[in-house]
């Protein structure tokens, strides 16, 4: 039987031939590498240096002032993009315009930085949940998909349904952080148990922490002996 939505999907290899960017071909000189073209690459905002606790970007390796006081219940945060222009495009095509192509292409750049890290290994992937409501208006959890190609990469069992949110909260957008903290109190919820699971929690992009720190503390309450997180972009 031929299915026809499979035939008018564009292939992994359609996609790879042109940069996700600027729409060059490979037929052109410059090299594409995992969906972004030589030049492209090189205008991105990989994060050089950052906090080993949660994944600022910093001048140099260390602490941030804000993890010197208060670490976060999270180990670490791995990242390879600041969220800046014109990576922050490209999450929003693929969050809110149905650009799945994007998400994988973004996936691909953080799966490569976590090979690169030798003690990243994590018994269980949780994404980040959305409520019902929001997910299914959008159709898809973008959280999933980036943990789904994960999963698939590095050969890591992969739960969605565990970790649910219980509760709807206002964007956070414009609250600060204290304000942030109070909207997800209660928000994230899972029966199942983590005990001596090291969870990576996977999310498109971390602001300033507080949902994934919520969700850690969610998580370590079940049980789980470490968590950490990796996302696509880090605001810096
Ligand atoms: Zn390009
Ligand atoms: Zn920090």
């Amino acid at each position: 039987m031929v299915n026809y939505f499979l035939r008018r999907t564009p292939s992994a290899r359609q996609i790879a031939e042109h940069c996700a960017l600027c729409g060059a071909s490979s037929a052109a000189d410059d090299h594409i590498h995992a969906g972004i073209c030589t030049p492209c690459s090189a205008d991105l905002g990989w994060i050089h240096h950052a906090c080993v606790h949660c994944g600022l970007p910093l001048p140099q390796h260390g602490l941030c002032a804000l993890c010197q006081i208060k670490p976060p219940p999270f180990m670490r945060c791995v990242s390879p993009l600041t969220y800046e222009a014109p990576i922050s495009h490209l999450i929003g095509a693929f969050k809110y315009q149905n650009q799945l192509q994007y998400g994988r292409i973004l996936s691909a750049l953080l799966i490569e930085q976590l090979r690169g890290w030798d003690s990243l290994a994590a018994d269980l992937i949780i994404p980040a949940p959305l409520h019902w409501r929001r997910r299914w208006a959008r159709g898809f959890n973008q959280a999933e998909i980036i943990g789904d190609e994960i999963s698939r990469a590095l050969a890591i069992p992969l739960q969605a349904r565990w970790l649910k949110r219980v509760r709807a909260t206002p964007r956070q957008q414009d609250l600060n952080a204290e304000q942030r903290r109070k909207n997800l109190r209660g928000a994230f919820a899972i029966k199942q148990s983590l005990r001596n699971l090291h969870v990576a929690l996977v999310d498109d992009v971390v602001t300033t922490g507080a949902t994934a720190a919520e969700i850690s503390q969610v998580l370590l309450a079940a049980g789980a002996a470490s968590v950490q997180v990796w996302c696509l972009a880090r605001t810096p």
